[in-house]
């Protein structure tokens, strides 16, 4: 993969671990503030809603820790390695244990650790006990906990995320029922809002805190798909929630039909699904517009406009790119210095025009002969420098000297031209104006000793 891509990559997959880390914080205050409304007896830190159904103290516990859990997997190296683990594991047994409270019928007494008995309002069946559907979720978050930060059965952690997902959807949709309907105490809806927005941002979490891999992975790419599932996923998942919600909501306010609501509600999911597909077509079309136009541009601002090989700009990059690489103890690097023979007569003698001509011939003769990862560029006025990665010196001078021949047999417009050349390996910690300087050296002996020759740099040392 291109240096860029990685990079790339790297920017989306840090954007995922701060929408981990965000997720992980709202949980956080979310549940500190039941917590408080708890201990400052406020109905309205506890259920948002007044009256509605709130954030048991047990589950603010359990919400706390699952957003620990989370934050010390989304971003390792901060919090102990075990602390995930541990709290995952807590998480999953304060769903378990309440869970069979609630199957069993029995009496655990772990739903008030923390708050005596009573301080529940009118709301709720066990006063402080959290309800089955939070018990569940619990226990969901402590699987996926343990399994996603061991990377242990990764696609099967990110199946009960998407489940997890499921439960905060429902419950969150759900709510426009519980707030349209005069009855509050219903059966299928013990889940305070805070309590599902906790879920759902727990499962989303989750599922974005693991970007090499599965469902995420195609979130971190740097290509068109990442970049639509980057835009579209939030809104796709957001929008039939919404739907829904109202939808209850007017069912249970009476404004509309059942049969109505649900008609309304196939229009709006029609429409919004429409909607996103168009908005998400007219997307990628402009992106891969934008993409194209941007080659273009990184291409024409490295390309000589006469020859058609690099730039002067373009040479230097490489140049720098590649010694540095040879620094580290990367493969060889051979620098060839060529220059077009006595070719200010030739200007003198066939014009300008012809001597341009000649240039573009050059040009192309020079794309011609090079291989794909070697570069060629003009170094300035008639000379050409040509880059080529992993041969040694031996190697380089033959690539010269096929040069030379390619140059004496080519098709001339006007007149022949031919080339002397200077062939100079880089040693290890070379700088790019000492490799430069002794390719020219040697170009300069090529050209003293009559010309259309290549010649090898003297080794340092020599
Ligand atoms: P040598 O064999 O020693 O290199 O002799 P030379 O005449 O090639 O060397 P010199 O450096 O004296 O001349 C270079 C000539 O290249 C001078 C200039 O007119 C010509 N030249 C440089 N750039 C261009 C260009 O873009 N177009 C044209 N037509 N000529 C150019
Ligand atoms: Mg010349
Ligand atoms: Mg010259």
């Amino acid at each position: 993969m291109e240096p860029a891509a990685i990079d790339e990559r790297g920017k989306h997959a840090r954007w995922l671990e701060r929408s981990a880390l965000t997720a992980s914080a709202a949980v956080a205050i979310i549940s500190l503030l039941a917590l408080l409304g708890w201990f400052l007896d406020l109905p309205l830190l506890r259920s948002v809603l007044p009256g509605h159904v709130s954030m048991k103290p047990n589950t603010a516990i359990g919400m706390l820790l699952a957003a620990t859990a989370l934050a010390s997997c989304a971003r390792p190296g901060r919090l102990p390695p075990w602390v995930s683990g541990w709290a995952s594991l807590a998480v999953g047994l304060l769903g378990a244990a309440t869970l069979s409270q609630h199957l069993f019928d029995i009496e655990l007494g772990i739903d008030d650790l923390l708050l005596p008995d009573g301080l529940e309002s009118a709301v709720g069946r066990q006063p402080a006990r959290m309800s089955e559907l939070t018990a569940i979720a619990f226990l969901l978050v402590g699987s996926i906990g343990l399994m996603a930060c061991r990377r242990i059965g990764a696609w099967f952690a990110q199946v009960l995320a998407l489940a997890l997902l499921a439960t905060g959807l429902f419950a969150l949709s759900a709510y426009g029922f519980a707030m349209g309907a005069e009855n509050l105490q219903l059966p299928f809806l013990p889940l305070g809002l805070n309590t599902a927005v906790c879920v759902f941002l727990l499962a989303l979490g989750w599922l974005v805190s693991q970007p090499g891999g599965g469902l995420a992975r195609v979130l971190a790419s740097p290509g068109l798909g990442g970049e639509l599932g980057r835009r579209t996923l939030g809104p796709a998942l957001v929008a039939p929630v919404v739907v829904a919600f109202v939808a209850q909501l007017v069912v249970g306010r009476n404004w509309l039909t059942e049969g109505a609501a649900i008609t309304g509600m196939a229009v709006a999911s029609g429409l919004f699904v429409t909607g996103l597909v168009w908005w998400g077509a007219d997307l990628l079309d402009r992106l891969e517009r934008e993409r194209a136009h941007s080659r273009q541009l990184q291409a024409s601002v490295h390309t000589d406009d006469l020859t058609g090989v690099g730039n002067r700009r373009a040479f230097d990059e490489a140049l720098a790119a590649l010694l540095a690489r040879r620094a580290k103890g990367g493969s060889p690097v051979c620098l060839l210095m060529l220059d077009l023979d006595n070719f200010k007569r030739y200007n003198d003698t066939h014009g300008h025009l012809a001597g341009d001509r000649a240039l573009r011939l050059a040009g192309a003769l020079l794309r011609a002969a090079i291989r794909p990862g070697d570069l060629a560029a003009r170094y300035g006025g008639e000379e050409f420098a040509v880059l080529l990665p992993g041969i040694d010196q031996e190697r380089a001078l033959m690539v010269a000297e096929r040069l030379c021949r390619d140059f004496r047999v080519a098709d001339w417009p006007d007149a022949p031209v031919t080339i002397s050349l200077g062939v100079a390996e880089a040693f290890a910690g070379e700088s790019p104006e000492s490799l430069v300087s002794r390719a020219d050296a040697a170009l300069y002996l090529a050209k003293a000793a009559g010309r259309d020759r290549a010649v090898a740099a003297q080794s340092p040392s020599a």
